[in-house]
């Protein structure tokens, strides 16, 4: 599994930097975002190192699709009733700032900080 020893999330699925995780399995990994946007914001990365969307290809199907997956699963357990937003960022005008793959889950009521 490739793994970037400079990428921050890589060092957070190697536990080398903390994160409040929220789940976990062989391929993915799920914690609370840093700075929130919403009640509810986590983030689910592949554990492998996969920079950005535009570097998936065809064999990396199964793997978005887990993370589509897990999005509502983890809503629902998070205590998400009323919807919830899912970002993914891929360059710099699509406004990524780490560059390593991940999905935002956003949900709980409205306001909002941002999105
Ligand atoms: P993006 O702009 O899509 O690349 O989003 C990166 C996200 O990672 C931002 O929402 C940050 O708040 C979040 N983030 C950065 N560092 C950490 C960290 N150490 N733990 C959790 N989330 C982080
Ligand atoms: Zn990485």
């Amino acid at each position: 599994m490739s793994h970037d020893p400079n990428c921050l999330f890589c060092k957070i699925v190697a536990g080398q930097l903390p994160s409040r995780k929220v789940y976990e399995d062989e391929s993915l990994l799920a914690f609370h975002d840093i700075h929130p946007w919403a009640p509810v914001h986590v983030l689910i990365v592949p554990k492998q190192h996969i920079a950005m969307m535009s570097d998936l290809g065809p064999e990396h199907a199964p793997l978005l699709g887990a993370m589509a997956v897990l999005a509502p699963k983890l809503m629902r357990e998070l205590g998400v009733t009323n919807g919830f937003r899912t970002v993914i960022n891929t360059g710099p005008d699509g406004g990524q700032e780490v560059y390593h793959l991940h999905m935002h889950v956003m949900g709980g009521p409205r306001p909002w900080l941002k999105g």
